[in-house]
């Protein structure tokens, strides 16, 4: 379950074009984009799909010679949408609509469900193929123009095609299509059926510059079920408020900033509910900071195994899958949920620990509702 993931992964580390530092998210806690893999610095949205507003996705239906489809495209599709798109109205507290057109009718792919490699380990290049080979199956019935993003769902006999990777492609190598070239394309695996619509918002997350928060080595060390491009069956998924800020789905005023000697006093709400300060940034060095949010039992993350405020590091130099951002453990000794970050919030209460300090930063939590105190030396 976990491999495929990380076969998916590798095929970003292939084809991601090297990102280039832009002004979207900017003030003196906004870290610089390194040019690492999907850097949690910020987007250049050159390269990558803006999820602020309408974005308009076309998604065709795929079927083999060796696994000719006998099931309608409806049936089996459906639950995909419209619950990703939903999920990321929620979760963009409205300011993305995903607008999905689904084609529905089977398009025979030119080359067996075996012959694409995504058994073999999938490369860019067999990837682009197995793209082109779909748009040029759709093209007389799909006008590709006024579409952003791509997607590519494929029969469920078709067993070949076992995971869910994203196509990144440089100008000039992605897949053109009626006079315009996708470089973002999400081609859903038979792993979908296990994931759910999930697996689209995961996806789709790529696609708009977010790095995988899992390790590439294996397992979920660093955040957990936290945010879905950690965990996408994760109790709490909602994309962390750094994930929001970069895509421009919290604005900068709702991140309280640290970036001086002082105390400071920070009311936050949470991040389930619209509008408030979201989060707290520390920056702690040249590419990293120290981020506190709150997480409740409410929204995406109603599933929430525990509440409190969350505390992570994020390094913008570091690649997807390496760590960019790592969860740190309130109750290091336990796990919860089956999940040694389960429980990693702060909080007040009995059994609870509401300080934490490194580098130079301490964190107080000081009432519920949630005030924070920030103390850097
Ligand atoms: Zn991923």
């Amino acid at each position: 379950m976990r491999s495929r993931l990380v076969l998916a992964a590798a095929v970003l580390l292939g084809c991601v074009a090297t990102p280039v530092a832009a002004a979207d998210v900017s003030g003196p806690c906004a870290l610089p984009n390194t040019g690492a893999n999907l850097s949690e610095g910020p987007t250049n949205w050159a390269n990558f799909v803006r999820p602020v507003g309408r974005v308009s996705a076309v998604t065709i239906f795929v079927d083999f010679p060796d696994t000719p489809a006998t099931e309608p495209t409806a049936t089996d599709y459906a639950n995909l949408v419209p619950g990703g798109p939903q999920w990321f109205a929620t979760s963009s507290y409205g300011r993305l609509t995903l607008d999905v057109t689904p084609v529905h009718r089977w398009f025979r792919m030119p080359q067996p469900s075996t012959a694409y490699g995504f058994q073999r380990g999938l490369s860019f290049a067999t990837h682009r193929t197995y793209i082109a080979d779909a748009v040029r199956a759709a093209d007389a019935a799909v006008d590709f123009r006024g579409y952003q993003l791509l997607y590519v769902v494929p029969n469920r006999a078709a067993a070949a095609i076992s995971f869910s990777p994203t196509l990144l492609a440089p100008a000039g190598r992605g897949v053109a299509a009626d006079g315009r070239e996708f470089r973002q394309v999400v081609t859903f695996g038979q792993d979908m059926w296990r994931w759910g619509f999930k697996v689209l918002n995961h996806e789709s997350g790529h696609t708009f510059s977010l790095p995988d928060l899992y390790a590439y080595a294996g397992g979920h060390p660093f955040v957990g079920g936290w945010d879905l491009m950690g965990l996408i069956s994760g109790p709490a998924p909602d994309n962390l408020a750094w994930h929001k800020w970069k895509l421009g789905w919290l604005d900068t005023a709702q991140l309280g900033c640290v970036n001086a000697p002082g105390t400071t006093q920070h009311t936050l709400t949470p991040l389930s509910a619209p509008g408030g300060v979201k989060a707290v940034v520390v920056r702690t060095g040249t590419t990293t900071a120290l981020v506190a949010e709150v997480r409740t039992r409410a929204g995406l993350d109603a599933a929430a195994c525990d509440t409190g405020v969350l505390i992570y590091r994020v390094d913008s130099a570091v690649n997807s899958g390496s760590g960019p951002v790592r969860v740190v453990d309130a109750h290091p000794a336990t796990a919860a949920c089956g999940d040694p970050l389960g429980d990693a919030t702060f909080d007040l209460g009995a059994g609870e620990v509401s300080s934490y300090a490194e580098a130079g930063v301490r964190f107080d939590l000081l009432a519920r509702g949630y005030t924070l105190r920030v103390t850097r030396t």
